[in-house]
């Protein structure tokens, strides 16, 4: 699959400082910020700072150092949030079937409160 990115998006707006956005942690390649509308009492958005539509978009084309940064940002963000402490959830989503509504890759961290089960 060929992905197009969309120059326009809110995440690429904020990566560029068009847009404000409370940072949790920023790095080389990746950028971790709080979610506008929190669905958890954690919700931080972890992106990389390269132009990939989705996580598919991304493992296929972004450089050994890109991939490297943005596991270990994520790593950090959980560490920095303590999500470990009361357990955590991270996704994903990604196209229309995933109902992604930024196409800019971003996986959530969420954690603070029981989350349910997702998958029966
Ligand atoms: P998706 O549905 O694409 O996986 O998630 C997009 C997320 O981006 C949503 O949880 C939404 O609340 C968040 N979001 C949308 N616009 C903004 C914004 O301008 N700033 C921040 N920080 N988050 C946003």
């Amino acid at each position: 699959m060929a992905y197009t990115y969309d120059d326009e998006n809110i995440f690429a707006k904020i990566l560029r400082g068009e847009i404000p956005n409370q940072t949790v942690l920023e790095t080389d390649h990746s950028l971790a910020f709080r979610d506008i509308y929190p669905q958890a009492p954690t919700h931080v958005l972890v992106i990389p700072k390269g132009k990939y539509v989705c996580y598919d978009h991304f493992a296929q084309e972004a450089t050994d150092a890109e991939i490297l940064d943005y596991t270990r940002t994520i790593g950090e963000v959980c560490k920095m949030e303590g999500v470990a402490d009361g357990g955590f959830r991270m996704i994903a989503n990604a196209g229309e079937a995933g109902v992604q509504e930024v196409p800019h890759l971003h996986v959530h961290i969420l954690a603070g409160r029981p989350l349910g089960r997702m998958l029966q």
